[in-house]
């Protein structure tokens, strides 16, 4: 799950890191409130999207007076800005994050994450900031430095001074890279984060050092125990399918042929992906149920499938263990029967209950093929694709 940069502000603020005044705002008289109560005659104006590259695409406006202000606010509200790293038709901005400007003297890299390989959490820092990192890490590699955390020792204060000389701070500037790092050593442990990058780090007018900008990224699979992060999701900036999956927690991924396949159990899928390909078709997408699906988590699946306009025929192959095949056919026949389904629909049930299951779908009288096993299945999923 993303956060937006103004939560992920806020975020920093309660870890006492001193981060930019802003007020996020939704409409363009908000935008204009939000100026006056923030004062000063300049301000920046930045569209909230999970994306970054917005500073580029034209999301992110410096302003100079209140007209300019309003002119920014009305163009971005409401627009799909498309960055380097957005889909290709955009991500929609429905808020802005109103800041006073902050005069900047160096713009620094720096962002925590887990190090898969050391299975350690990795602070990572660059004097190259404002840039994107991969281009740092691919064109100047000897420029990136790195420090990694032992879980039980935690971060220590070498650790930072390390990484400070590293960036050319002075004495006073580590101390504040310090209690800035720790703060965000403590955010990321705290919420379960996959990534806290903040690019760039500046050094302001002042000399003292502050994010202007920052992404927070949370694992997914802990956001059980966070409720309060839960909070704050976005659903209007993710994929809509990908998104719907969540809800009804099925495991979607989209792929680039043209058949539909709902499996339970990873494995499985990763089986059936393979039969359809050898036997000559090419998979749209797979949607994995999971072993504890019901009828209505089945319908739902089903939807999910048929709106990928890519899909012209489906299939389902369920092994049936823990759920039971029944179930998984009636859950066939609620969604044929809720949506309109325009495409061949080819079942292999197998385990618990098939038979039964067999029997339902056989009853239903709608045109849903069934196979005896796996290898037939396929077949008559990429024959009826190829005639679709
Ligand atoms: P991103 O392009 O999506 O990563 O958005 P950022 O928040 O990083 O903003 C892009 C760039 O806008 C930054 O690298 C800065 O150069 C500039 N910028 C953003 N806020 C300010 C500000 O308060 N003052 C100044 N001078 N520049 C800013
Ligand atoms: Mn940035």
């Amino acid at each position: 799950m993303h956060l937006h940069e103004y939560q992920a502000k806020q975020l920093l603020s309660k870890y006492g890191i001193r981060v930019p005044r802003g007020i996020p705002v939704s409409t363009v008289v908000g935008a204009r409130q939000a100026a006056l109560e923030l004062g000063g005659d300049r301000w920046v104006v930045k569209a909230q999207v999970h994306a970054g590259g917005r500073g580029k695409a034209g999301g992110v406006v410096l302003v100079r007076s209140l007209d300019e202000l309003e002119a920014a606010a009305r163009r971005l509200l409401g627009s799909q800005l498309i960055t380097k790293q957005s889909a290709p038709e955009g991500l929609l901005v429905t808020t802005l994050l109103v800041e006073a400007i902050t005069d900047i003297a160096r713009e620094l890299y720096l962002s925590v994450l887990v190090d898969r390989a050391t299975q350690r959490v990795l602070f990572m820092a660059s004097a190259a900031g404002g840039m994107e990192i991969e281009e740092v890490a691919a064109r100047e590699p000897e420029k990136i430095l790195t420090t990694r955390v032992h879980p039980a020792a935690g971060l220590q204060a070498w650790q930072c001074r390390l990484l400070g000389y590293g960036l050319g701070l002075d004495g006073g500037q580590i101390k504040e890279l310090q209690r800035l790092m720790s703060g965000l050593y403590r955010l990321f442990m705290e919420s379960d984060a996959s990534l806290v990058e903040i690019n760039p780090l500046i050094v302001d007018a002042a000399g003292g050092i502050m994010p202007l900008d920052a992404k927070v990224n949370l694992d997914d699979n802990a956001l059980y125990r966070r409720p309060e992060l839960v909070a704050l999701r976005d659903i209007s900036q993710e994929d809509p399918r990908e998104a719907a999956a969540k809800e009804h927690d099925l495991n979607y991924i989209s792929l680039d042929g043209s058949i539909g396949c709902m499996v339970n159990g990873a494995g499985l899928a990763m089986a059936t992906m393979d039969l359809v390909k050898l036997r000559g078709g090419l998979p749209a997408n797979f949607l994995d149920v999971g072993g504890n699906a019901t009828a209505e988590r089945v319908a739902e699946a089903f939807k999910l499938i048929l709106s990928d306009g890519k899909v012209r025929a489906v299939l389902v192959n369920i092994f049936g263990g823990i759920v039971r095949c029944d179930l998984i056919a009636e859950g066939i026949l609620k969604a044929v029967r809720e949506v309109h389904v325009s495409v061949p629909v080819v079942v292999r049930l197998e385990g618990t209950n098939a038979p039964r299951g067999l029997e339902i779908l056989a009853e239903s009288g709608l045109a849903i093929t069934t196979a005896a096993d796996l290898t037939e299945a396929a077949d008559r999923a990429v024959a009826a694709a190829a005639a679709a």
